[in-house]
């Protein structure tokens, strides 16, 4: 199954886009999930199964890991 998607997550893919850039990010969430490339905003669409196969890292959702870990061991009050 796919891993917790949100718009615009930044993901980096296993494979370059044709104009060198790995990551893409998460602009329509559906049966088909839509990503723009973040080096030549091409768009393409993609179903939830190719995705899970192209797909490496969701580098938003690390940092949502990363900032949660943190605010357990020290909460902030903003
Ligand atoms: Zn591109």
């Amino acid at each position: 199954m796919l891993p917790d998607l949100h718009l615009n997550d930044h993901l980096r893919l296993r494979k370059p886009h044709p104009c060198g850039s790995y990551e893409w990010k998460v602009v329509r969430l559906g049966a088909d999930i839509g990503l723009e490339c973040k080096g030549c905003q091409h768009r393409v669409m993609l179903t939830r199964r190719e995705l899970a196969k192209r797909m490496k890292t969701n580098l938003t959702q690390l940092e949502r890991e990363k900032n949660s870990e943190e605010s357990n061991s020290s909460p902030t009050v903003l």
